[in-house]
């Protein structure tokens, strides 16, 4: 590369590699910092956050067979950038508490390690998923609803998950509109066809719908009458809505079908 030089040289210096990387740096510079300068005065959860005072949460309850006493999870959020348009509301701290001291060790063990994971900050919703997968070797139970926990500790898991959906961190995966009327759509054809069929149909023709709710209620996990008797458990929602239809299971609560 050649540069013609129109004036008169008065000194001259050899560019190093490291003049040239600077160089760069500059004329890249704008670009980069640009979009970070608005978030530099957002505050995110970090370790060295202080705990203020007072902070806000809210206690849920788990009954679980498995379990002799209840469990009462309480979650305490952090409000960060208070009164701002950046206002975040993010887990702090976790405590369990129960009459029942056999699981003492552990619960303490989960809670801290889970109150040091809010507190690092980040992406936490991962907990969530983490929790969930825990089943217990001895068989877990159904909640009302019908949906399935696998065991305790995926019970708390979607109690965090409850809590981190109410502050807004877990937004529930939304079902298209398409997607909700093919759900409606298969539903309205399953409850037609079992109507048509006269072993499904054999006591409650005569009966009243409320017979029916009842008769369905004593059959069925509780709760489950949201959706059709004779639905089985759907394994991507673990909720009992699974039905049979055209030889293809599908669920009448999250889409899920094994046909596509
Ligand atoms: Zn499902």
């Amino acid at each position: 590369m050649t540069i013609k030089i129109s004036k008169k040289i008065k000194g001259y210096s050899v560019e190093k590699p490291s003049d040239k990387a600077a160089q760069v740096t500059t004329t890249l510079a704008p670009v980069v910092v640009a979009p970070e300068a608005p978030t530099a005065l957002v505050i995110q959860m970090h370790e060295k956050v202080e705990r203020p005072d007072t902070l806000i949460g809210a206690t849920y309850k788990i009954k679980s067979p498995l379990f002799e006493h209840a469990l009462y999870v309480t979650i305490n959020d952090i409000v960060l950038n208070q009164g701002t348009a950046h206002e975040l509301r993010r887990p702090f701290e976790i405590f369990i508490n129960s009459k029942n001291m056999d699981h003492f060790q552990w619960i303490v063990a989960l809670t801290r390690i889970m109150s040091a994971v809010f507190r690092k900050g980040g992406d936490v919703t991962f907990l969530v998923e983490e929790l969930k997968a825990v089943f217990d070797p001895r068989g877990g139970y159904f909640k009302a609803g019908g949906v399935y926990m696998p065991s305790i500790v995926a019970e708390l898991g979607a109690v965090i998950e409850q809590h981190l959906k109410m502050i807004g961190m877990i937004h529930d995966p939304d079902l298209s509109p398409e997607q909700r009327a093919l759900i409606a759509e298969k539903r309205a054809a399953y409850e037609q066809g079992t109507k048509k069929k006269p072993d499904l149909s054999d006591a409650r023709e005569t009966s009243s719908p409320g017979d029916v709710a009842a008769a369905t209620s004593a059959r069925e996990p509780a709760g489950s009458s949201a959706f059709p008797p004779g639905a089985t458990l759907c394994q991507k929602c673990n909720t009992v809505a699974s039905i049979l239809m055209d030889g293809c299971a599908t669920c009448l609560n999250c889409g899920y079908s094994k046909c596509g």
